[in-house]
């Protein structure tokens, strides 16, 4: 990871892992960690110093709102307009305002999850309407193959559509993230200007699913 340009932020990605093993990142220095699972996140938020900041970048349901935004500094992960839709009405009732990345979708995968060009243009032109969420970039995955040419497709067409909202929407001055690149194409990724990097296994190793 020391190969990281400085300009790019490095989210280390400690689900599933212990916290003795986010312990030993932190005291090499790693700030910023995140979960993928609310009560997980909350756990560890509670019991893990102060001054890390916790990114979520798992599937978010509306009923565990609560778990996940008191403490989340960015959630990665955002994809569905209902969603955006509660976070902003629970950002109006506690007197805060969210920080968000649009999930998109760029996989060929159907699995995978994500917002459409077109919807995501729909949220950006309305924007204005979720007064207490910050949409401050998009998040992406690439398909989950050894196919260097399909990762790159993926990430130029993140990459492209990213550059296009920012020139589209240049009073939206927090609009400047993008997360894209895990521990096999975070590489990929750099070349195609990802600003954060969401890195699990070549931090921690092989996740432990059994706990
Ligand atoms: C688990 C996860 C990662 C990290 O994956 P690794 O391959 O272990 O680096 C990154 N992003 C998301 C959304 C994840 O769920």
């Amino acid at each position: 990871m020391q190969e990281l340009p400085p300009t790019v932020k490095l989210v280390a990605v400690s689900k599933y892992h212990s916290e003795e093993e986010i312990s030993e990142a932190y005291e090499a220095g790693q700030r910023i960690f995140a979960e993928s699972r609310p009560q997980e996140f909350e756990k560890k938020v509670r019991n893990l110093p102060d001054d890390i900041q916790w990114h979520f970048i798992g599937h978010l349901q509306t009923n565990k709102l609560k778990m996940v935004l008191p403490y989340a500094g960015l959630i990665h992960s955002v994809d569905s307009l209902h969603l955006i839709q509660e976070i902003d009405k629970w950002g109006k009732e506690n007197g805060r305002t969210v920080n968000i990345l649009l999930e998109m979708h760029i996989a060929s995968e159907e699995t995978k999850q994500g917002f459409y060009e077109e919807e995501i243009l729909d949220i950006m032109f309305d924007s204005r309407k979720f007064a207490n969420v910050r949409i401050c970039g998009l998040m992406g995955m690439a398909t989950n193959t050894d196919d260097e040419e399909t990762v790159e497709t993926d990430f130029r067409r993140i990459s492209s559509f990213f550059e296009y909202l920012r020139d589209l929407f240049p009073e939206m001055e927090e609009f400047k993230e993008l997360s894209i690149g895990m521990s096999g194409d975070w590489r990929t990724a750099i070349r195609h200007n990802a600003t954060m990097v969401r890195i699990g296994t070549a931090i921690f190793g092989e996740r432990n699913y059994s706990k």
